[in-house]
């Protein structure tokens, strides 16, 4: 018996006309659609007069359901994986379930549409060319901490997702990891109505966010490290460095000669930099 195919659909992040006629097809065509939130995609359904039986699928069932999901993909059914909004298995559910069709030599196909953080990026007015998605910081402290000091050295443009309520404390942990004057653009309510770029520095957005109520969904973007930011840190480790190696008691020459080779320039280098 000829498997079935697993069709990851995107589906409109805010405004409904940004689904592709290609969704609608599939998703008119499958047997069945997986959902994130069966309520929401039933909407989703009604306004395109698209009937079709649903299975609920989310983060907290998905273990669960793998294996009945992979049996009906076995037994020849086509099925749609829809997220709440966007792209699945971006910052949704999906990555466990493709796994799990790769190792049973199921089809996978992805039907196009929209990413929030695309949008946000390319509006953003940052680098482009060279960006990391973080997607949501971890939920501990501890961890959000140890994740943006692993940001600090980075050049690219870095994009993360946060719930509204949670956005005035990610404000305070970048400002923490990245300096008063990195940009920042908020991108807000993406293809809805009240849609809305801000650009400020992190000081700027702390004082912002202290001030405003927080409302709507937001893709947050940082600007990477730039050259003059990189000179300076480079400048102060090559100080901090040489003060390790003097502390450890080498003379001034071989701490030279050490620090020069860790950095990767010459001696008159960094005697030019301690100057
Ligand atoms: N799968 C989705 C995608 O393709 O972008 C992301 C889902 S994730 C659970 C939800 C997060 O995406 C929100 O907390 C927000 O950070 C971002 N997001 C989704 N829709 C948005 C919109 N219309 N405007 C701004 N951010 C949005």
């Amino acid at each position: 018996m000829e498997k079935g195919i697993l069709y990851l659909v995107a589906t409109p992040i805010g405004n409904l006309e940004d689904i592709t006629l290609r969704a609608l097809n599939v998703l008119k065509e499958v047997d069945i659609i997986l959902a994130e939130d069966t309520r929401k995609t039933l909407k989703l359904l009604n306004h395109f007069e698209i009937s079709k039986k649903l299975i609920s699928f989310y983060r907290h069932n998905e273990g669960v359901k793998l294996d009945y999901v992979i049996s009906l993909l076995e037994e020849g059914k086509n099925l749609a994986l829809v997220s709440d909004a966007g792209t699945p298995g971006i910052s949704d559910p999906g990555e466990d379930l493709v796994k799990a069709c790769i190792d049973n030599k199921i089809q996978i196909v992805p039907i196009p549409g929209a990413v929030a953080f695309i949008q946000g990026l390319i509006c953003s007015g940052f680098d482009t060319t060279r960006f990391v998605f973080e997607g949501f910081l971890p939920m501990n402290k501890r961890g959000r901490r140890e994740r943006l000091a692993s940001l600090k050295e980075e050049t690219r443009t870095m994009i993360f997702y946060e719930a509204p309520h949670k956005l005035k404390y990610t404000v305070d942990d970048l400002l923490d990891a990245f300096g008063d004057d990195r940009k920042v653009v908020f991108a807000r309510e993406l293809t809805k109505i009240h849609e809305e770029y801000l650009r400020m520095t992190l000081k700027e957005a702390k004082a912002y966010y202290e001030e405003k109520e927080i409302k709507g969904e937001f893709v947050v973007l940082v600007e990477g490290k730039t050259i003059d930011e990189k000179a300076n840190i480079s400048q102060e480790s090559i100080e901090d460095l040489m003060k390790k190696y003097l502390s450890e008691g080498l003379d001034k020459k071989d701490a030279m000669k050490k620090v020069a080779k860790e950095k990767g320039i010459t001696k008159s280098e960094v005697y030019k930099h301690l100057l």
